[in-house]
């Protein structure tokens, strides 16, 4: 159904404007996303005098059009904030959340947990999506232009129509029998079945009406009335999984200011995202495991180093998924996990000359008592990075899960399945989960927008990742590459990554690791070569400049903008498209 709404962009109430730039506009910034017409957006924003928040905003929009299998106001995301003037950074929950009527038998099907994939499909693993509260609320604290002038960029994508990437291509190829909806069907799909191919020209006036409609009314517009109707409807009415959402489940969405939470590594302060993502807990763990090791003259050519990466990483995942989950339902450690002593504790665990035996959860000062349960009855995402003329730095990643979600859609625009972040069964291994579906609880997440800085307290890098549970390991590496073994971001993002969230582990197939893979056996290593999706964002200073990276592996840029000529550098355009 299309509804006829006026693209307004004057028409925007008091309560959604923030103060109008006084000072003509500074025109230098930089920003990465992972769709270069989404780095565009950016950068419009950034010349019209907008922040980096309202960059972020804009980058976060026009992604929804046209990375539509990944992210989008359907989902939910986390945003990471560094204020120029009050140096103070900030972080912002959106993420989405399940309905009242959620316990930890939700995802049961004849009195069994449903296996993961079956969960995934139709209404029951869809959230309350979360984002548009999040953008509104770093906007009121941060934007600097009008609400409505953030979503024209997206607009116009949608309305004016873009050409399907070959990344997106692929993935209506690939995954596209995930899309569920009528409408998706005949969005992705030609009349004769098949999928649209890569270059085809898609146009989403639905979604170019929802977003007018959203830019002149605020996010009200989505969480009440007509919109929010058309959500529960789906969800509920859904052939596949139906839910029970009600309307005062979505109305009662909020998004959160949360601590963010902060840790040193070596001469360097890292601040990421808290609970309910895993990401900046474990990402902090996962270094400060590593600190006592002389990372720097083991160098990245050292099968050593990845090994002491790859048990870091192991022992980092085992308390991650243990102990985190949404810390508003369930008790978390944050403290305790990120004590010196216990990280000490953890790390003695790690020998250079071999590979622990076994990986078992360490126990936090503050570890809530584990309850033993008797027998009875985790791609899509996005991340963005922005800085502006001020130096204001903004990280924020957005996702609807997996590829293209639930499969659900309303209003042209795809429903998240972040509900199958929780874990589908509420025992593991015997105990209580953290992260069982509870009530209004958030899904734990790996999403983990990260702000990290200099011995000089200025920014040097805001980066982040999508791929699941691999981000937090994304992360790790690349950071040790930027920190460590003093490399570009962009190399950094690049070098290919070791994925160790248990026993063995995966080495990024056909990258510099899969050499490696005999000397990592004689330590003890039992890991195999494999394919990786993995996407990564980045802004990164370098000696006062600004510049930004964009994984090699995606079709992302970055662009910067700088001052007197506004002279634009596109970066890093990658050209593999093959895994989402
Ligand atoms: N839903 C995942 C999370 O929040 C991200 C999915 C992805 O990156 O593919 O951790």
């Amino acid at each position: 159904m299309i509804r006829r709404v006026l693209l307004l962009l004057a028409a925007v109430s008091l309560p959604l404007a923030a103060a109008p730039a006084k000072s003509p506009p500074v025109m230098s910034g930089t920003v990465s996303a992972a769709d270069p017409r989404a780095a565009e957006a950016g950068i419009e924003i950034l010349r019209q005098g907008g922040s980096a928040t309202d960059a972020a905003i804009a980058m976060m929009l026009a992604l929804n059009v046209v990375e539509p299998q990944s992210s989008g106001i359907g989902g939910g995301g986390f945003l990471v904030n560094h204020d120029a003037k009050s140096r103070a950074v900030t972080s912002f929950d959106g993420r989405e959340a399940a309905p009242a009527a959620a316990d930890g038998e939700w995802f049961f099907r004849d009195g069994k947990a449903m296996d993961h994939a079956d969960a995934i499909p139709g209404g029951r693993s869809v959230g309350v999506p979360g984002n548009l509260r999040m953008m509104a609320m770093a906007h009121a604290r941060h934007g600097k232009l009008p609400w409505a002038a953030l979503f024209q960029p997206a607009i116009r994508l949608a309305r004016d129509g873009f050409a399907i990437t070959p990344r997106l291509g692929n993935s209506i190829d690939r995954y596209g029998k995930a899309i569920v909806s009528d409408w998706g069907r005949a969005f992705f799909f030609n009349a004769d079945g098949s999928p649209k191919a890569a270059g085809t020209i898609l146009k989403n006036p639905e979604q170019a009406a929802l977003f007018a409609g959203i830019a002149a009314k605020g996010p009200d517009y989505f969480y009440h009335g007509a919109t929010a109707e058309k959500l529960v409807a789906t969800v509920n009415g859904a052939r596949i999984n139906p839910s029970r959402m009600t309307m005062a489940d979505v109305a009662a969405y909020r998004a959160k200011e949360r601590d963010p939470v902060c840790g040193t590594y070596r001469v360097y302060r890292i601040c990421g995202m808290g609970p309910p993502s895993s990401g900046g807990i474990t990402v902090l763990l996962i270094l400060k495991q590593l600190e006592r090791f002389d990372m720097a003259a083991l160098g990245k050519d050292n099968p050593v180093a990845w090994h002491l990466l790859a048990e870091s990483e192991r022992l980092a995942y085992a308390d991650r998924d243990t102990y985190l989950g949404d810390a508003d339902h369930v008790s978390v450690p944050v403290k305790g996990l990120l004590d010196p002593a216990y990280i000490a504790s953890r790390s003695a665990l790690i020998s250079p000359d071999t590979t622990m035996a076994s990986i078992a959860p360490g126990v936090p000062a503050g570890a809530p008592p584990r309850v033993r349960v008797q027998p009875g009855p985790e791609h899509g995402t996005s991340h963005m990075s922005a800085v502006d003329a001020q130096g204001n730095v903004v990280a924020v990643t957005s996702t609807i899960e997996d590829v293209f979600g639930s499969g659900l859609t309303i209003d042209g625009t795809v429903l998240n399945n972040e509900l199958t972040d929780f874990d589908i069964a509420p025992v593991r291994d015997g105990y209580l989960a953290a992260n069982r579906v509870q009530g209004g609880k958030r899904p734990r997440s790996s999403m983990s927008p990260t702000i990290v800085y200099g011995p000089d307290g200025k920014v040097r890098i805001a980066l982040g990742a999508a791929g699941g549970s691999t981000i937090i390991a994304q992360i790790a590496k690349a950071l040790v590459g930027v920190l460590d073994w003093k490399m570009s971001a962009q190399d950094a993002i690049g070098m290919g990554l070791i994925y160790t969230p248990g026993p063995g582990g995966v080495v990024e197939r056909g990258t510099q690791l899969e050499p490696m893979l005999p000397a990592l056996a004689a330590l003890g290593e039992q890991l195999r070569a494999g394919p990786l999706g993995l996407k990564a964002n980045a802004v990164e200073q370098v000696n006062g400049q600004w510049t930004g990276a964009a994984d090699p592996r995606s079709e992302g840029v970055a662009i910067t903008i700088t001052g007197k000529d506004s002279v634009t550098h596109k970066v890093a355009r990658g050209a593999n498209a093959a895994h989402e």
